[in-house]
């Protein structure tokens, strides 16, 4: 299945939910606009090579839209298209005044050096400036891109246009960005799992926790979910899994990852496994942090964990979605879960249009604010319409999209 089809699908059991015409679904789902764009660069050896980048606008309804931008060599515009919808539902959902975009090169950013990051993002730039801006469309960091990255967009853009910090968020934070950037999406990953255990009655100190990827999202939701008292029994990146039934001592790994070339490889104190048994562990949570796709109808059957939280964009495909749901599991959807990386963009936004910078303490009061409001709505709404986490997040966001639509008039 492609990714965008498995959104449609996500979108449409919402929609029948809503019982939507499918001429409002076809507006819906259209994206407002796709740019593709050639990006030739000089590498520092004199080679000259092209590239393709994407900038998918999905829509706009509800205030600019707002996206990471990713630089990875499996970038493409089918891609790129189901990532930019999922952020219109996304912040739709944890109701921030943004629609929704997604953008990406096709690269592989490891063979390439620093300044040819930098040229690269710099041109692409060249080609998209006229359709981004603060009031426009905001990119922001995604996999292959960080802080720096945002830096040469943002001093790129006011070339053309004059200074604008606000035209991209996840800048560095002495550089207009904002404390807590880092750790805002695996925190709200945290903060929504320790909400959803406590509705379902369940003790942290009874939970026993897999965590796939350990990147960004996947140690920082460890380091919060370990110290709210879960234990987390695994962990794992591209090197493979690590498992500890006595539980993983979370800092010690980070430490390790970080001497290591923020790789886990060789990581002792746990019993080397892969990443596919990591899915499988018998674990009241897992949350997959890494990549989309990781659990399909083939191994969730396997999958004994009850609560499910999607750190990643897109970890279960929607078969193994319904399987699961009818297997007794909870899920909490990627447009919740995840939401707290863009909700703190928003914030950085925020202030840098008002030239004012919040502390950490402020941000994740807020960021708490945010995220366990979206969250009480979505679990009243499921349990309100017997329906799974993840039609009631689509079902509250397409309804909120779809009320900007129509009340800004359609023809
Ligand atoms: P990251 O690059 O920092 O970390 C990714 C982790 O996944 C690394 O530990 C890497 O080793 C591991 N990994 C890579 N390939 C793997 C494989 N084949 N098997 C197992 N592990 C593998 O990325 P991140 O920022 O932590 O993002 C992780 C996921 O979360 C992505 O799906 C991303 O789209 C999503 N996400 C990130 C943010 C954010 O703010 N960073 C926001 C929303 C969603």
């Amino acid at each position: 299945m492609k990714a965008f089809e498995a959104v449609k699908l996500y979108f449409n059991r919402a929609a029948d939910q809503l019982e939507l015409t499918d001429n409002m679904r076809t507006l819906l789902l259209t994206p407002k606009r796709e740019l593709r764009v050639q990006i030739p660069i000089e590498r520092d050896n004199g080679e000259l090579q092209t590239l393709i980048g994407f900038r998918v606008q999905h829509d706009n309804a509800r205030g600019p839209m707002k996206g990471g931008l990713r630089f990875h060599p499996e970038v493409n515009l089918d891609e790129v298209r189901s990532l930019a919808s999922l952020m219109t539902w996304k912040t739709a959902l944890v109701n921030i005044p943004y629609g929704g975009a997604k953008g990406g090169i096709a690269v592989d950013v490891s063979t390439l050096s620093s300044r040819e990051l930098e040229r690269i993002t710099r041109k692409f730039v060249d080609e998209i400036h006229d359709v981004i801006g603060p009031d426009t469309d905001i990119p922001a960091p995604d996999m292959g891109t960080n802080a720096d990255v945002m830096a040469w967009i943002m001093n790129q853009y006011n070339k053309y246009h004059g200074f604008n910090p606000g035209v991209v968020t996840g800048k560095p934070v002495d550089h207009y960005g904002i404390p807590g950037r880092a750790e805002a999406t695996g925190r709200g990953v945290g903060i929504v799992a320790l909400k959803t255990l406590s509705r379902l009655g369940c003790r942290p100190q009874d939970t026993r926790v897999a965590i796939q990827g350990f990147g960004n999202v996947g140690s920082h939701a460890a380091s919060f979910l370990q110290s709210a008292q879960c234990q987390i029994v695994a962990i794992s990146d591209v090197s493979g899994g690590y498992h500890c039934e006595t539980g993983i001592d979370i800092p010690h790994a980070l430490r390790y990852a970080r001497e290591h070339q923020g790789s886990l490889a060789g990581y002792e104190p746990a019993d080397q496994i892969s990443n596919e048994e990591l899915l499988e562990l018998d674990v009241e949570m897992l949350v997959p942090a890494a990549l989309g796709g990781v659990i399909t109808v083939e191994n969730a059957p396997k999958i004994r964990a009850q609560l499910i939280i999607e750190a990643a964009n897109s970890p279960v495909w929607p078969h193994a979605d319904k399987l699961l749901f009818e297997q007794g599991a909870t899920i909490v959807p990627d447009v919740l879960a995840n939401a707290g990386g863009v909700t703190v963009s928003y914030f950085e936004w925020v202030q840098n249009r008002q030239y004012y910078q919040w502390n950490l303490d402020r941000v994740r009061q807020e960021l708490d604010r945010v995220l366990s409001s979206a969250f009480e709505e979505v679990w009243d709404l499921s349990r309100e319409r017997d329906v799974s986490l993840r039609t009631a997040a689509f079902m509250q966001a397409i309804s909120r999209v779809g009320r900007a639509t129509v009340l800004a008039g359609i023809a």
